[in-house]
């Protein structure tokens, strides 16, 4: 049986809602699942997390496993005591970050900027059948990270939902390569199934990922591959193409090939405010992103400006004077108290913990109250005129 009971699907597109039922609770779906990379979501407590409306968060195998470490995490019984977060956690496999140093990212490549090389410290030293052999970027020491390596700390940090360890390809990397890299995707996969069924991390879900790069075949040949396997859920990862356009061809690619398939279904690294909406209408259950606490610390909040890609820079010199709020009936503790654009501004150009703080909660209750409208809308069955009204920068 699947953990995801699908309550509502919209009959225009392959949007769902449901509930999808975890070891540590239910999760409200469609959901934007915040970062909490390193056991934290950076610069909020818990209660403030769950009381913007989120259900999950995912932290991060690979730099828990550098630092403190999965041993020390499980001393404290597991991830959700050691960061007080009684809620579900999923957990990505590792895989993107321990390849994005051997790679750089997708903006690195499209950009022209050099991918970490062998004058920094973390970088990939081999990539084999067997695993990953690369350099702790904390304190240079040699690591090695494969399949079972992966689902063991997994298990030890006690997350509700594990990702199998994939290679993440980068964005520029040929055909040939990304087919030979899909198959020995689909090898790993079975060795993480195999060390989980074997080790039964208790009320752990397992999710398989779609890889195949943007090329159709291969996405499509990937998603029956893993559909095929005992995964509890099904994420869509690697490279998902230069721009929207033909992320949403990957991504539909996918979901289209699932087709009534009910397991949940996870977008990585996705959450853009059009993009989750697309994603929802592909079919997508939950997404994580960096891009709304990554922004919010870095002073840009997010608001219902389609024409600006829903985004205010606050650090720049029109917002000195600038008396408005960031946007006009946000809840949020900087919206509702009146706090002006200029005083962010202020706090945030001058590095006060307090402005990260403010435009990391603004953010995080904006997606928060854009993925509830998705859902009541999907439920109400007036998913296309809030999905037309949200693209052309009603609030959500
Ligand atoms: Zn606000």
């Amino acid at each position: 049986m699947s953990a995801l009971q699908i309550l509502h699907r919209d009959p225009g597109s392959a949007a769902r809602a449901g509930i999808l039922r975890t070891a540590h609770g239910d999760v409200r779906t469609p959901a934007f699942v915040p970062l909490a990379t390193k056991a934290t979501v950076k610069g909020l407590e818990p209660r403030e997390v769950s009381a913007l409306g989120y259900d999950m968060v995912l932290g991060n195998t690979f730099h828990l496993f550098l630092e403190p470490g999965a041993q020390l995490i499980e001393h404290f019984g597991g991830l959700h005591d050691f960061m007080g977060w009684q809620h579900p956690i999923i957990t990505d496999s590792g895989g993107f970050q321990v390849f994005s140093m051997g790679y750089g990212t997708v903006a690195d490549e499209i950009k022209g900027r050099a991918p970490v090389g062998p004058d920094r410290s973390g970088r990939v030293l081999s990539i084999e059948e067997e695993g990953v052999r690369f350099r702790s970027y904390i304190e240079g020491s040699e690591r090695f990270m494969g399949p079972e390596t992966s689902m063991e700390v997994q298990a030890r940090l006690g997350s509700d939902i594990a990702l199998v360890f994939d290679e993440c390809t980068p964005f520029n990397i040929d055909r040939e390569y990304t087919a030979r890299s899909t198959e020995r995707s689909h090898r790993w996969l079975d060795r993480c199934l195999a060390w989980h069924g074997e080790h039964r991390p208790e009320g752990q879900l397992v999710y398989g990922i779609v890889q195949g790069g943007v090329y159709e075949d291969l996405r499509v040949g990937s998603t029956q591959a893993i559909a095929a396997r005992a995964v509890d859920g099904i994420a869509i990862g690697g490279s998902l193409g230069a721009d929207k356009a033909q992320m949403y061809d990957v991504v539909g690619w996918a979901t289209a090939a699932l087709g009534d398939d009910d397991r949940p279904r996870h977008l990585l690294g996705i959450g853009d405010v059009d993009d989750l909406i697309r994603g929802v209408e592909l079919g997508v259950d939950t997404f994580d992103c960096a891009m709304p606490t990554r922004l919010g610390r870095h002073g840009v909040a997010i608001v219902p400006d389609p024409q600006k890609r829903w985004r205010v820079d606050l650090t720049a010199a029109r917002h000195r004077e600038d008396e408005a709020p960031i946007m006009d009936g946000c809840p949020c503790g900087a919206c509702s108290g009146g706090l002006s654009r200029g005083y962010l501004r202020y706090l945030v150009k001058n590095k006060e913990l307090t402005g990260a703080r403010l435009l990391t909660l603004h953010n995080l209750a904006y997606i928060a109250r854009l993925m509830a409208g998705l859902r009541g809308a999907i439920a109400d069955g007036t998913l296309p005129a809030y999905a037309a009204a949200q693209r052309s920068g009603a609030a959500p």
